[in-house]
């Protein structure tokens, strides 16, 4: 196995969004990459700047974050050979390693663009490495730039930042002191190809919590109806569990359950709503053991929902949210 570290820059429509073409919002314009092998060593490279052909010029964000102008890049090869050259670079056993969530999408969406064929497996595990190192140094869920991330480990500052092979140099090295014994299990899901089949769907247990990813449902009323999604188990012993709190929409696009296991305890059922970039949406399911904290949190929020719904019902009686409807 060989960890790919990988950092794209991308440019998008100089014209603003309302002129761009929605199969492609972002279009690369350089791949940087640093193979390591299993004990983070450095065994290859991989750079090149891209030709594009969709926005001939650049935004200006574009401009100011990477400094790329479109002179040097008329003078690259166009994404589809450059893109074959690169998969074919990584080989058949790659760990992507990415800082931050986007890198593997829109390589995706760029080949799919091209209709370039999808070598990637599916589902298609990656490790974020700016999510390790929150779960490592922070609390797990706020993102620091790699700018900072490198300040913090007192990384010699001898390159410049936003080029593609500069920022893959500097999380190949974040990556290098970082011990990922306890995090390096917690990889991400890229979430560009979904599963569409029941059979396609995704279970992970990271030891500390499970994971479900749905397949694609064409709306938020036919997901919350399917009785996987709604199902919970305890992340330890798996045994059938008593409902505590049914689901209830927690605001925005987050369910929130709670539920007890009768040998191991409280446990909270999360579900996010997600759009599909094909259209339609997915859940993502997380369970794992409630603290009396997290207990605390999930009673009041359901208070305050109820107490919402209240007030609502008497502005308009008729008003009801799928999150009525969601049956444990
Ligand atoms: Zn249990």
């Amino acid at each position: 196995m060989n960890y790919i570290v990988l950092d794209l820059e991308w440019n998008q429509c100089p014209q603003g969004k309302s002129r761009e073409n929605p199969r492609i919002p972002f279009e690369i314009v350089e791949i940087g990459a640093i193979k390591l092998n299993e004990k983070k060593e450095e065994i290859d490279t991989f750079h090149e700047l891209i030709h594009p052909l969709v926005y001939h010029r650049m935004h200006f964000r574009t401009r100011e974050v990477i400094h790329l102008d479109e002179k040097v890049l008329a003078r690259a090869r166009t994404f589809s050979p450059v893109v074959r050259d690169f998969l074919a670079w990584c080989g058949e056993d790659a760990k992507f390693v990415t800082w931050g969530t986007l890198d593997l999408t829109e390589l995706q969406r760029n080949m799919a663009y091209y209709r370039i064929k999808n070598p990637l497996p599916m589902p298609l595990f990656y490790c974020d490495l700016q999510k390790m190192y929150s779960l490592l140094y922070d609390d797990g869920k706020s993102r620091r730039s790699l700018e900072d991330a490198v300040d913090e480990m007192q990384i010699p500052r001898t390159r410049a930042f936003h080029r593609a092979f500069d920022d893959t140099y500097y999380t190949a090295e974040i990556m290098r002191r970082m011990d990922l014994t306890e995090v390096g299990r917690y990889e991400s899901m890229d979430y560009y190809r979904l599963p569409q089949t029941k059979e396609q769907e995704v279970f992970r247990d990271f030891g500390t919590y499970l994971k479900y990813v749905s397949r694609v449902f064409p709306d938020k009323e036919a997901a919350l109806a399917d009785r996987t999604v709604s199902s919970m188990r305890c992340p330890k012993c798996s045994l059938p569990v008593f409902r505590r709190v049914r689901w209830f929409s927690a605001g925005g696009s987050i369910y929130l359950a709670l539920a007890q296991c009768p040998r191991h305890g409280l446990i909270k059922g999360k579900i996010r709503l997600k759009k599909a970039p094909g259209g339609g949406v997915f859940v993502v399911k997380t369970i794992k053991e409630a603290d009396e904290a997290s207990v605390e949190m999930i009673k009041e929020k359901k208070e305050a929902v109820k107490i919402r719904r209240k007030e609502r019902r008497h502005r308009r009686p008729s008003g009801r949210s799928a999150g009525d409807r969601m049956e444990g």
